[in-house]
Parts: structure tokens; sequence; C-alpha cells
């Protein structure tokens, strides 16, 4: 069985971009012969396009393993962390999307009412030190 749904030609100006100028390419470090390569070739553009978007998919899986606990985060919130805590945490928040959303929606909830009296006793109870 051969694969052929006739939407990609392949590369029009061979030889096609190697996978290290791909990827340069995607992370925006292009030089004028790729440039001028990528202009002609919907091939090779494609290729960089897939790349870029694996790349921000990577990059997104990248934040989560160097981001802090949510236990870490509600701590920060509550303002339960020393300064030498703190520090890390304000810049991973500059960087990081989704721990900024996560902060955010904390913070939202703190200045709600509190009818649920969850601060007293549940989500947002101090905890022992580990
Ligand atoms: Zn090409
Ligand atoms: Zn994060």
């Amino acid at each position: 069985m051969t694969i052929d749904d006739g939407r990609d030609e392949g590369c029009v100006a061979a030889p096609e971009l190697s996978g290290a100028v791909v990827i340069a390419a995607a992370d925006g470090e292009i030089d004028e012969p790729t440039r001028a390569h990528l202009r002609a070739c919907p091939h090779c553009a494609a290729r960089v396009r897939q790349m870029r978007q694996l790349q921000t998919r990577l990059r997104r899986q990248l934040y989560r393993i160097f981001c802090p606990t949510t236990d870490l985060l509600v701590d920060y919130c509550q303002g339960l962390l020393d300064p030498y805590q703190r520090a890390p945490i304000t810049h991973h928040l500059a960087m990081c999307p989704c721990c900024a959303e996560e902060v955010a929606l904390m913070e939202s909830v703190e200045r709600m009412p509190d009818p649920l009296n969850l601060r007293a006793g549940g989500f947002f109870a101090p905890r022992h030190i580990r």
C-alpha cells in the first residue's frame, strides 16, 4: 500500500532543508538561502511550521516539569513563604502561563467572600511542615 494523498509534492528546491536547519528556522534563525528556499518551497515551509508547533507543545510540557507544586502556589498566594522561597516562584510565574493562571485563580478565590469557610478548614488550610 502506498501513501499518496496528493497534497505534499515534496521539496521543490532540492536538496530539501536538513532537520537541523528546519529546527533553527522554527526558532527564527533563518539565513538568506534558507529564507529563499522557504519562500519557494511549501513542503519545507510546512516542515518548519510543524516543527514550531512541536516546540510549542514541548515547551508547554517543560513548563510543567519545572513548576512548583500546587501546595507551594497556595502558600505563595497566602504569603506563607519566606522571601527566599518566594523569589524563584515570582520568577517562575513571570515565565509560566500555566502557573500564572493557577495563581490568578487562587487569588480570585481568596478575594471572594467565604460562605463555605474554605480557608478555615479545607482547601486553603495551612499544612504542617513536610
Ligand atoms: Zn524544500
Ligand atoms: Zn509553572
